[in-house]
């Protein structure tokens, strides 16, 4: 993906100008305990940067990928569910009735699933702001207020298969704070927002949308692609994920490689220059004999 003018952090590029001169002229020392390489005093290829280690060839990329995709592999425990239920906050609220609400869990547990928000509206017992409401409160997290309408170009920043999966969508950036707000619908994932907030150095603002908003949205974006983004759905694990990784830096003579875990997905953002290319690794994969994770939003939504 070509670095856009949202995505560009203000002094970014001479910074990184700077770093990659200093560290050909003073290479710092390759961050890999298991490194062969002997120290050089000037580097031909320059070395690269991983998070906040600098590593000094393909093999030791490689290495470091890997440690790096067998800790995100790993599956992880789902998060304890310490949130008021939905129904009872709509019962607090007055959106339902005990006996709407008797009639939504039982319509819920008839259909083996469902959202108790989705089954209210549907049952004409609630709106859609009543919903939106006791979910705002639910997850403390305000409602989507915008006095203009979204704007998507800062869809660009972020993989646009990433924002399908977990139905976020950027709707505004503001540069000079490095705001994001991202509207999402199926509760917060605070593991996935920090992930955007690493890899963009940004802070995201969360703000809740119907789901009927976000279908809307991503019906609208579907037929878009973003260039750059490479998309690996079925690979054998860590190492291979770490070959593939090491393989386009090589290939793109990229001088940053960052690695984050983004709901069940590996995004790698591969820098060459100002260039930026993303790699994307379903790690859900190489669980898909775990239950999803997202079942555990729809017993409380
Ligand atoms: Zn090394």
């Amino acid at each position: 993906m070509q670095e856009t003018e949202e995505g560009r952090v203000p002094g970014e590029w001479s910074r990184n100008w700077t770093s990659r001169v200093l560290s050909r002229i003073f290479p710092p020392r390759c961050a890999r305990a298991d490194c062969v390489s002997r120290p050089l005093i000037w580097r031909r290829t320059p070395m690269i940067r991983m998070d906040d280690r600098w590593l000094c060839s393909a093999r030791c990329v490689e290495a470091e990928a890997r440690a790096t995709f067998e800790h995100m592999s790993m599956p992880k425990e789902p998060a304890a569910g310490h949130r008021v239920p939905l129904g009872l906050l709509m019962l607090a609220r007055g959106f339902l009735s005990e006996a709407q609400l008797q009639t939504v869990l039982a319509a819920q547990r008839q259909a083996r699933g469902g959202k108790i928000g989705s089954w209210a509206q549907r049952l004409n017992f609630s709106t859609e702001r009543q919903v939106l409401t006791a979910l705002s409160l639910q997850w403390s997290c305000p409602v989507l207020a915008l006095q203009t309408p979204p704007d998507f170009t800062c869809t660009a920043m972020i993989p646009w298969k990433l924002l399908q999966a977990l139905r976020m969508m950027p709707v505004r950036f503001i540069r000079s704070t490095r705001l994001l707000y991202l509207a999402l619908c199926e509760g917060i994932d605070h593991g996935a927002l920090l992930a955007i907030e690493q890899m963009l150095v940004c802070h995201v603002v969360p703000c809740l949308v119907s789901d009927h908003a976000m279908d809307a949205w991503i019906e609208r974006k579907s037929s878009w692609t973003a260039p750059g983004v490479r998309v690996f759905n079925q690979t054998s694990g860590a190492a291979e994920m770490a070959r593939i990784t090491a393989s386009y830096a090589g290939r793109l003579c990229a001088d940053q490689i960052q690695i984050v875990r983004c709901g069940a997905h590996g995004w790698v953002r591969l820098t060459a220059g100002g260039n930026k290319s993303d790699l994307l690794f379903d790690l859900g994969w190489l669980h898909h004999d775990r239950p999803a994770e997202g079942l555990e939003w729809s017993a409380v939504g």
